[in-house]
């Protein structure tokens, strides 16, 4: 067999033209502000691609950018302010932060209704619960690739391997509200192949080079590498042995081009579902 590629270039493309004819119709326009702290060189790329994705889709989108010497204090002190700005519906702090400040404390001070990452832990218990609430955009954008692909999700067997904060675990949750049955792996499970191989969909995010081989991946299954690794010769590699992985697998994404679009334009869809709820 030899996969259908899940182009996410694409979906997100269509996903950001969908929302730019929903913000043109608003009669308002979602503000969005993006913190940056100091100088690492990848956040800097992040966080122009996002301003310039959030200004293409209508959004009243601004940068700011505080140098690495800033205090927590004066952090929170922005957050505060921006917590309170009515034109601000979404507020992003890009990770990670300088050392000296702490990041959980950070995300806590986000009100929860504009904590456009979906990171907060009042969202997190949300998404936990059940409940209606901001969603993380990696695992967001992976949903959107699912449903995109016409994967059937009621019943299927979904293994994600990882478990952070910001992918594995809220990747798992969004998996279960589909009704798949979910089994979430990590680096202490005995036999990842072996759980590996059960998956009908096999959602890859631990950040290691090509560690899933291809015998790893059952006959049929959708493959979503979230994965983004940068090898010694520059190369950009996923968590998926990609050549072995498409002979077996329906359907799989690339990296790049698979995951990555997707987690800006679910940052854009959140930032107008945060504008909608807090318009009522
Ligand atoms: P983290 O480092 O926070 O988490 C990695 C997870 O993988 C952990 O749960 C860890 O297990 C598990 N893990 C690590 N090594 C192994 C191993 N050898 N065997 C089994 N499990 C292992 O990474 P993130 O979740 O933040 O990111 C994961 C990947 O996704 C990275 O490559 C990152 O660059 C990429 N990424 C891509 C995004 C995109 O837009 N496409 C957005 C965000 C991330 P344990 O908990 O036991 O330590």
């Amino acid at each position: 067999m030899s996969a259908t590629l899940i182009d996410g270039k694409a979906v997100a493309a269509r996903l950001r033209q969908a929302l730019a004819a929903r913000v043109a119709s608003l009669g308002f326009t979602p503000g969005l502000r993006v913190v940056r702290v100091g100088e690492d060189p990848a956040s800097g790329v992040y966080v122009r691609n996002k301003d310039k994705a959030a200004k293409e889709v209508g959004f009243d989108s601004a940068t700011l950018h505080l140098p690495e010497t800033t205090t927590e204090a004066e952090l929170l002190a922005l957050v505060a302010r921006l917590n309170a700005d009515a034109a601000v519906d979404g507020i992003l702090v890009q990770l990670p932060l300088p050392r000296h400040i702490a990041t959980d404390r950070v995300i806590a001070a986000v009100a929860p209704g504009k904590d456009v990452d979906g990171f907060h832990p009042l969202n997190a218990g949300r998404l936990a619960a059940g409940q209606p609430g901001l969603v993380p955009c990696t695992p967001k954008g992976v949903m959107h690739l699912l449903r995109d692909a016409g994967c059937s999700l009621p019943g299927a067997r979904a293994v994600v391997l990882g478990r952070s904060a910001i992918v594995g675990r809220p990747m798992a949750q969004l998996l279960l509200a589909a009704d798949c049955t979910v089994t979430i792996a990590h680096s202490r499970t005995r036999d990842l192949a072996a759980e590996c191989r059960r998956a009908e969909i096999l959602v890859a995010a631990v950040g290691r080079p090509e560690m899933v081989q291809g015998d790893w991946v059952a006959e049929g299954a959708t493959v979503i590498d979230v994965g983004i690794n940068r090898l010694a010769d520059g190369r950009l590699v996923g968590d998926v042995a990609f050549a072995a992985a498409s002979a077996r697998a329906a359907a799989i994404t690339p990296v790049p081009g698979g995951v990555g679009p997707m987690t800006i334009a679910c940052l854009l869809e959140n930032t107008l579902e945060a504008a909608l709820a807090r318009r009522g």
